[in-house]
């Protein structure tokens, strides 16, 4: 096996361990693995691993590799920072959106995807923990937020995204991520129909998943370290 076989394979026995912990269905918890910085062979290696989600967070880079990836069946979740006269390559190439956090994105997404494909599936950011320099639309505004973008005719809404600060240990990690999974359940208790929770990665997918995550965006556990080690702040 490859190392990032290997390397994928341990990633989905934390993620077992920590269902099992949580006393969840392991079918509950997707996995997406965080490509950017890496090129099409790693990607190719994690697919033949049975790996078929992937993030990316630079629009521009991961467009070309999907280009290069043409003649696999994987699917292409954007998780990176979107100004909005770049939407309409998100709108075109991936199936989900992760970082909506205002309705200008959203508006744009939804006129510009395209009329062959299916519904741009969509999360709302959230800055959960107040970071200041942060994107993501603060709690108290995610409903309103939620409702515009349910309503947009090329979207389908699916729930919610987090990017917490890196919290020092479990207890932290978990308080933080606690505070994502009520707010997702208040939307729902309003009657949108909304079932995933992106938060958790490399760091603190146990704590993420024990507090309800549904999908955990992991790169360095299945990549390893990144040259730009920034990635993921907005550039
Ligand atoms: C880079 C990135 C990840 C993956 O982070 P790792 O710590 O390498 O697992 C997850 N989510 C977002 C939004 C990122 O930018």
């Amino acid at each position: 096996m490859t190392t990032i076989g290997s390397n994928l394979q341990a990633v989905r026995e934390r993620i077992a361990t920590a269902c099992a912990g949580a006393q969840r269905p392991v079918t509950e918890v997707t996995l997406l693995a965080v490509s950017k910085t890496f090129g099409p062979d790693a990607v190719r290696q994690a697919h033949a691993a049975g790996q078929h989600a992937f993030g990316e967070n630079y629009i521009q880079e991961a467009v070309e590799k999907m280009a290069l990836l043409a003649d696999l069946p994987l699917q292409w979740h954007c998780i990176g920072p979107v100004q909005s006269n770049k939407t309409r390559l998100v709108a075109q190439h991936f199936d989900w959106m992760h970082t909506v956090d205002r309705l200008k994105v959203a508006q744009r997404l939804s006129e510009q995807r395209p009329e062959g494909r299916p519904p741009l599936n969509v999360c709302i950011q959230v800055n959960i923990d107040g970071g200041a320099a942060k994107s993501g639309v603060a709690p108290a505004e995610a409903l309103a937020l939620a409702r515009q973008v349910a309503a947009l005719p090329r979207l389908r809404l699916r729930g919610l995204m987090t990017i917490p600060e890196p919290a020092e240990g479990y207890e932290a990690q978990l308080a933080v991520h606690a505070r994502a999974a009520a707010l997702l359940r208040e939307l729902r208790d309003t009657g949108l129909p909304l079932d995933t929770l992106s938060m958790g990665m490399t760091a603190d997918l146990e704590a993420a998943i024990a507090a309800g995550s549904t999908m955990v965006r992991v790169g360095t556990a299945i990549f390893g370290g990144r040259m730009r080690p920034n990635a993921g702040t907005p550039a």
